[in-house]
């Protein structure tokens, strides 16, 4: 286990779901041609960044199981977004997929693992690897899945209404709570900034 040095201090992450939350949700997205980032993606992620948050993906792809899509193609597909990300000044400090599915067609993907979310394996993964404080952190997706994400590492949840958010919306399970419920990932950002008080960059005094 990887342990970041001492003297490095934890830092707040917000944990973005990836179809449906920064790109179009097309079912199972298997091809390049079939990628369409929402428009206000970028400028999105680039505000995170520059709040001085660490911006993690965490994307069930279970499609990979079911031989829906390539197990190559999920590292191509993120390249391409990396690509366009840092063409608009963005970047994403970590990418986590979970491939397995219970009804996986491929025999070693089929489980009940402890990454696809609701689970928290892809979000404490990423806070070994990258030192993030998932009691300051947040959990952004159009499922109810990324939202309890959001409270089970201690940290908090927002629907948005893009992809299968409006259809979530709906059908609220009993008791779910949630931070906020936002139209797209900007009204999400607006809202973590605004309630973190610009975010940690401005709480350290770094803001602009
Ligand atoms: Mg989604
Ligand atoms: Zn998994």
């Amino acid at each position: 286990m990887i342990t970041p040095p001492a003297s490095t201090p934890l830092r707040p992450a917000v944990f973005l779901d990836r179809d449906g939350t920064i790109n179009e949700d097309v079912g199972y997205l298997s091809e390049l041609s079939h990628l369409t980032l929402y428009p206000w993606a970028i400028d999105a992620v680039r505000l995170l960044n520059r709040a001085g948050y660490l911006v993690v993906m965490v994307t069930n792809q279970g499609g990979i199981g079911r031989r829906m899509i390539r197990p190559e193609f999920v590292g191509e597909l993120h390249a391409v977004i990396d690509q366009r990300l840092a063409a608009g000044g963005a970047h994403v400090d970590g990418w986590y997929f979970c491939p397995h599915h219970p009804e996986a067609l491929v025999e070693e993907l089929r489980a009940v693992c402890d990454c696809r979310k609701p689970a928290t394996g892809m979000a404490r993964d990423a806070a070994r690897d990258l030192g993030i404080d998932l009691a300051r952190s947040w959990v952004v997706g159009d499922k109810w899945i990324d939202v309890q994400l959001g409270q089970r590492i201690g940290g908090r949840g927002i629907l948005v209404r893009t992809g299968w958010g409006v259809i979530e919306e709906g059908v609220r399970p009993e008791g779910q709570t949630v931070e906020a419920i936002c139209d797209t990932l900007a009204g999400a950002v607006a809202s973590i900034l605004s309630a973190d008080g610009g975010g940690p960059a401005a709480a350290a005094g770094q803001g602009r």
